[in-house]
């Protein structure tokens, strides 16, 4: 190598110390966080120290330049696990500063709120915190608590006699008419979301549609959390830089919960049009047992949750989605625990008010579905769909990929 290649690559790495993207990058970013973005994986693309840590290693071995789709997909397939930064010789207080995790967060947070619909809705993802979680659950339990008091009397938000059943306060028509249009807004929302981001990201991917293969291994990575194992099997960090699996653990312990409590709510649905077999239903009946199973493990695996993002190390992550992350792990238990003890109070005179309770909370979750944390499961899962059809074309720079 000639003196002055030596000396131009010296300055390459002066400019992207002091936190500049190296102007000959064909493809421009826009925000302040997309730059760090492209920054950081410039310095990591000569480094690739983490190549076998997570997905984003591999996949930026791909490009030589990393424009606005190349890095909301690359900051979707990063699950901040703090890997990279643990092991980064450039990492703060060194003057290139890498810090991946949260220039990864700063960019999905955004991507959560630009690809948002409908688009006004994005400007949720900034307020969508505790507090506004817990006071739309809040509000929501004093507005059906008055509609069962208006109904009935206020004796009827304290009454021994109500046999159990629910839906001699709420009918099942009245519920399946608040929560029917709720759902469905939700599932279009976050379709309409993911769909925008896949439009944008599918050409940076190379433009080549999932194939079965790529889609059996894209379900099986986010069905076992796969890159929460650290890419070495003892998992990743958590408040220092020990490794811990208690992330990927709690992690699975809600998804299969809330999953569990869904087909719960499925079956029911299933026994009540098909087999003419209203609810309320007990043990050993199919929807009770998977509502039981879900209820608990939801509970165990937020609460753990709860603690480990207490915990965390300052420099995971971007700090200001915090109250966004707390507030829907609060939902999760606050469904999961009021549904348990709905259940477990079905016979004593508390039954309207933890009726009003869990509905509460079940319509807050719901209704902050697409504006809150759970989008990242959906925009996750998309770049690992993208990145398992990526993968398996030749590499479009022919150099260093896997
Ligand atoms: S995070 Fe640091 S150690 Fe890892 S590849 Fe990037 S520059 Fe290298
Ligand atoms: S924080 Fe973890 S998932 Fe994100 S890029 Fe680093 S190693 Fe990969």
């Amino acid at each position: 190598m000639s003196i002055q290649s030596l000396q131009e690559l010296g300055k390459e790495a002066q400019t992207l110390a002091t936190g500049k993207v190296i102007p000959i990058l064909p493809a421009p970013t826009e925000t302040a966080a997309e730059s760090e973005v492209a920054r950081v994986m410039q310095i990591c693309n000569a480094c690739r120290y983490c190549e076998g840590f997570c997905a984003v290693f591999p996949a930026m071995t791909r490009r030589l330049e990393f424009g606005k789709a190349d890095v909301h997909y690359l900051a979707n397939l990063c699950h901040n696990c703090g890997a990279c930064l643990h092991a980064c010789q450039y990492a703060p207080p060194h003057e290139f500063g890498i810090n991946i995790p949260k220039a990864m967060a700063e960019v999905r947070g955004q991507t959560y709120a630009d690809y948002a619909w409908p688009p006004a809705m994005g400007k949720l993802y900034q307020k969508n915190g505790l507090t506004l979680s817990l006071a739309l659950v809040a509000g929501l339990f004093l507005f059906l608590a008055l509609a069962v008091a208006a109904q009935g009397g206020p004796s009827q938000l304290w009454n021994g006699n109500l046999g159990n059943n629910f839906y001699n306060l709420f009918p099942h028509n009245l519920l399946v008419g608040i929560f029917a249009p709720v759902f469905l807004f939700v599932v279009f929302a976050l379709f309409m979301g993911v769909r925008r981001f896949w439009q944008d990201v599918k050409p940076a991917t190379s433009n080549v549609d999932v194939s079965g293969p790529a889609a059996a291994e894209a379900t099986h990575d986010v069905l076992r959390l796969k890159y929460l194992d650290g890419g070495h099997g003892d998992g990743c960090h958590n408040e220092d830089d020990e490794y811990t699996l208690k992330r990927r653990r709690f992690h699975h312990l809600t998804f299969y919960g809330f999953m569990l409590c869904f087909a719960a709510t499925g079956l029911a649905t299933v026994y009540h049009y098909v087999f003419d077999l209203p609810a309320p239903y007990e043990l050993p009946s199919l929807p009770k047992i998977l509502g039981a199973l879900g209820g608990v493990s939801l509970m165990i695996g937020t609460a753990g949750l709860w603690m480990l993002n207490r915990a965390r190390h300052p420099l995971h992550g971007d700090a200001r989605q915090k109250p966004m992350d707390l507030g829907f792990i609060a939902l999760l238990f606050l469904v999961a625990a009021s549904g348990l003890a709905l259940w477990l109070g079905r016979a004593t005179p508390a039954l309207a008010l933890l009726l009003c309770l869990h509905l509460g909370a079940v319509i807050a979750l719901f209704a902050t579905l697409p504006y809150g944390k759970f989008a990242h499961g959906v925009f996750r899962t998309a770049a690992l769909l993208r990145h398992n059809t990526e993968k398996r074309e030749p590499s479009p720079i022919g150099l260093g990929a896997d």
